[in-house]
């Protein structure tokens, strides 16, 4: 067999031979490069999932300027892309500055090699909140851009000389976004917010969550006509501003939680295929 002939074999072989080595192999999902063909299909959960049909951010447009995009994680369903869009929009009419954009999803979702847990369905994103005035920065140049935390060393609260009221009000624009499942943020950022705007109806979708203490994680809800998309309960009704926040600064809290029993859940067995599309 020719030479050229083999290289291509392997090549058409190489997405099966990776599926086959294991769905769940983070390695796997990060070494594609470019999404699967549509039409956009979003199959399991942002916690074990993967998207055929996902489109990317732009590096840039009007409110907003990715960060890192070496890393390719600024992938997710239209709907996804559509949301950030209109926020920094959003955003930018209130008078924010450009808002620093970090990772969305890879090209096909999945498995991270590093960074997330989850992130794996296309519907997932971080803002970074950074509400200080920045000039357009090449995308190039917003590989190692500082990231500055808002809450104490010891996460009992947030740092009062960073914490602003800007902060809440981009928190809030962000919360009563449509579309929006909810919205994680550290404990600290949580219990000041609860502190300022206790009783409001938008804190329900702004959840605790360990790190988060420079941006907030935002995550759709299944857009709609995405049956294989599978979302969780709703946050319990009520401002969130209870024990159930409380929980986060207990001694417990602030130990390693245990790994499950059993064997780690696997990927949707559909995901092979999205892997392996070409
Ligand atoms: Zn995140």
């Amino acid at each position: 067999m020719g030479k050229a002939l083999l290289g291509v074999l392997v090549a058409l072989l190489a997405p099966a031979v990776a599926a086959a080595q294991g769905i769940s192999r983070a390695e796997s999902w990060g070494a594609v490069a470019t999404p699967a063909p549509g039409p956009v299909r979003i199959i399991g959960s942002t916690g074990l999932g993967c998207i055929a049909g996902a489109v990317e951010l732009p590096d840039d447009g009007p409110g907003w300027q990715s960060v890192r995009v070496s890393r390719n994680r600024h992938w997710g369903h239209p709907a996804m892309v559509a949301w950030v869009q209109e926020f920094a929009g959003r955003a930018r009419a209130q008078g924010f500055p450009d808002l620093w954009i970090g990772d969305l999803s890879q090209p096909r979702g999945g498995p991270m090699t590093y960074g997330h847990a989850s992130h794996q369905a296309g519907i997932d994103a971080d803002i970074w909140l950074d509400v200080n005035p920045k000039p357009r920065v090449p995308a190039a140049q917003r590989e190692n851009i500082p990231v500055v935390s808002l809450v104490l060393p010891d996460g009992s609260a947030v740092d009062p000389a960073r914490f602003t009221d800007r902060h809440a009000a981009l928190i809030r624009l962000a919360a009563e976004m449509p579309g929006l499942d909810r919205l994680l943020v550290n404990p600290a950022i949580k219990q000041e917010l609860c502190r300022r705007h206790s009783g409001q109806a938008w804190l329900r979708r702004v959840r605790p969550w360990r790190g988060h203490d420079s941006h907030m994680h935002i995550r759709m809800s299944c857009p709609a006509g995405q049956p294989e998309c599978r979302g969780i309960a709703p946050p319990p009704p009520g401002d969130g501003c209870d024990a159930t926040l409380a929980w986060w600064f207990s001694p417990e809290a602030r130990r390693p939680s245990p790994r499950p029993p059993g064997p780690p859940p696997q990927m949707p067995a559909a995901c092979a295929a999205v892997l392996g599309a070409r």
